[in-house]
């Protein structure tokens, strides 16, 4: 019987998937920390970002765990990151999408078999993709197609990076004002605001 591993500090503050999928390279104790470290780390990831449920968590781990194939869709991942990172950095700065990033997402979205459904919900109907995992790098299309409607339907004046110069996290301002700065003010937030003050306090003097 495969278990999902445990939680491991991953942080779900992007409001999107493509972001929060970029957000598992953080900065601690002042250095780079992958919180991916493995095919294992990437299917705990996916189920709490709620990509997949436990039993296909299960079901992947027991097909692909420490085999070639899962230790590709890994490596895959990585890169993929990569590609995603770049991409929102650029975003961040304004600057403009590069065509690779824009063939990365594509190469995705086109690898996994699938089609779309409607099913009924509560006052009308929604749809769907109803897509078959039938090789471990299909696991990675939820993130492609967050990465797509990111450039689609966001405004990308929206996408941050935290504030904070020692922190990597991006996130989508949803305020109404576009005020916000920081990825959580518990972790950035109130420290810079700590800092800010002892500095305004020392120049005075
Ligand atoms: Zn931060």
């Amino acid at each position: 019987m495969v278990e999902t591993r445990k939680a491991s500090g991953y942080i779900f503050v992007g409001g999107h998937l493509c972001l929060d999928f970029v957000n598992t390279e953080v900065i601690r104790d002042g250095g780079p920390l992958d919180l991916l470290r493995d095919f294992d780390d990437l299917i705990s990831w996916l189920v709490q970002a709620q990509v997949i449920d436990k039993s296909e968590a299960r079901e992947a781990l027991e097909k692909w765990s420490g085999k070639r194939e899962g230790i590709r869709a890994f490596e895959e991942a990585l890169r993929f990151r990569a590609v995603l990172r770049n991409l929102v950095e650029r975003i961040a700065k304004g600057k403009s999408v590069q065509q690779s990033a824009i063939d990365a997402i594509n190469n995705l979205l086109g690898s996994r078999p699938g089609y779309l459904q409607i099913k009924r919900v509560r006052g009308g109907f929604e749809r769907h993709v109803h897509a078959e995992t039938v090789e471990p790098v299909h696991l990675l299309v939820p993130i492609a197609m967050s990465a797509s409607e990111l450039l689609c339907y966001v405004d990308l004046s929206r996408i941050k990076k935290c504030k904070n110069p020692d922190c990597v996290i991006f996130f989508c301002d949803t305020t109404k004002n576009q005020a916000r700065n920081w990825c959580s003010m518990s972790a950035c937030g109130n420290r810079m605001k700590v800092a800010a003050h002892y500095y305004r306090k020392r120049s005075k003097k």
